[in-house]
């Protein structure tokens, strides 16, 4: 397939394709967190969430949960539609970790009594802040009708996931998604994964995510693998 250089991110490659309405995503290796402050690389991490998104966003949209998913090429490469990306990341929560334990003062692994949706302002120069319904408004990054049908799909989705895990004896802890506008659509963009999910083992709690990455646990690749032969085992 002709392919043409768009745009490279942190974790992927972008390229156009002949078809205008479509781009490649390729998945590196490339491993960051704390706003691109820490960086590594985890073995085959590129194959294991492209492998694992493609999954996932294959049971979304047989759920009903449109996106811009088309098809896995290959290895580590997603077809997908090309999305005008909104930029708010919307973060869905059921347990506390990360930044919620942080700034409410919930430990670690308290369960969340309803699932709380965050939304988040994607501007790497503010260190992506959180924000609410008159931030997002006043910055013109969507509308009131867009941020309803993001909160409202977050939380559709979180139910789909929280079932789909719990097949494979996982937790959903919490999670990012990324939306865009697509022929006056919005769809579902960017990836699911052990990258930008948070996913505890259900018996003995162990964490089968990125955090592996961010808190030094080593075993990092070992862990989207496991998640990975999961799936696959059910599927
Ligand atoms: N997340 C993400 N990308 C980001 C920020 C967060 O994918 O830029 C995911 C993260 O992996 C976790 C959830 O969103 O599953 C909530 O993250 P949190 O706000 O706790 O921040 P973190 O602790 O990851 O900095």
């Amino acid at each position: 397939m002709e392919k043409k250089f768009l745009y490279e991110g942190k974790a992927k490659i972008v390229y156009a394709t002949a078809n205008p309405e479509e781009v490649v995503v390729y998945y590196k290796d490339a491993a960051t967190a704390f706003d691109g402050k820490k960086k590594g690389e985890i073995e085959n991490k590129g194959y294991l969430n492209a492998q694992i998104s493609a999954y996932i966003f294959k049971y979304l949209e047989k759920q009903g949960i449109k996106t811009h998913f088309i098809d896995l090429i290959g290895e580590r490469e997603h077809r997908v539609k090309k999305l005008e990306i909104i930029p708010l990341e919307v973060v869905v929560r059921n347990i506390a970790a990360g930044s919620l334990s942080k700034r409410l003062g919930l430990p670690e692994g308290t369960t969340l009594p309803l699932p709380v949706v965050e939304l988040y302002y994607k501007n790497d120069e503010l260190g992506d802040p959180l924000i609410n319904h008159s931030h997002a408004k006043v910055l013109n990054l969507a509308t009131q009708e867009e941020i309803n049908y993001l909160e409202e799909t977050a939380l559709k989705i979180n139910k789909l996931l929280v079932e789909f895990f719990s097949s494979l004896n996982i937790l959903l802890v919490d999670f990012k998604l990324e939306f865009g506008r697509f022929n006056g659509e919005v769809l579902l963009g960017d990836e699911i994964s052990p990258d930008t999910c948070r996913l505890w083992d259900k018996d003995t709690k162990e964490k089968l995510d990125k955090d592996r990455f961010r808190r030094d646990l080593g075993g990092v690749a070992e862990a989207y693998l496991e998640i990975l032969k999961r799936i696959k085992e059910k599927a």
